[in-house]
C-alpha cells in the first residue's frame, strides 16, 4: 500500500512543519506528482485517512500532475511519449531510457490558515 505510506509521510512532514511554527491547522498542501507514479486518486483518498488527528485534517490536497518526458539521445531533444509505458522516441523510434520528468513526488508548498505564503521548503523526492 504505497499510497498510504506516501500519504502518511506527507502528513507527518507537513505536521512537523506546522508544529515548528505553532500552527494547528493547514489549509492546503500542494504537491507535484509524476504521471508514472500513477497514484493521484489513491493518494487523495489516503490523504484523508492519514491526516486524521494531524494539522492536515480537513486540508485540501492539491496535486499537480507532471507528464512524462524522455530525453532522446538520437534526436538530442526532450520528447513526450505517446503512452505511459511507451519508452520510445515518438519521432525516431529509438529507445529512450532517460526519464526527464514523470516520476517525481515532491512537496511544493504548504498553505497555512491566516497566511497566504508559503514555503517551498521541505522539498523531497520519493522513488
Ligand atoms: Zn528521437
Amino acid at each position: 500500500m504505497h499510497e498510504l505510506a506516501l500519504a502518511r509521510s506527507l502528513t507527518e512532514m507537513v505536521d512537523e512543519y506546522a508544529a515548528k511554527r505553532g500552527v494547528t491547522q493547514i489549509k492546503q498542501v500542494n504537491i507535484r506528482l509524476g504521471t508514472l507514479s500513477g497514484m493521484t486518486r489513491a493518494l487523495h483518498f489516503c490523504f484523508g485517512s492519514a491526516s486524521k488527528g494531524t494539522s492536515c485534517e480537513g486540508a485540501l490536497l492539491n496535486i499537480i500532475e507532471i507528464p512524462i518526458t524522455l530525453y532522446c539521445r538520437h534526436c538530442n531533444d526532450v520528447k513526450h511519449p505517446s503512452g505511459r509505458y511507451n519508452f520510445r522516441c515518438p519521432d525516431c523510434g529509438m529507445p529512450t531510457p532517460d526519464l526527464v520528468t514523470g516520476r517525481e513526488t515532491e512537496l511544493v508548498s504548504i498553505e497555512l490558515y491566516g497566511t497566504n505564503c508559503l514555503a517551498s521548503e521541505p522539498s523531497y523526492t520519493n522513488y
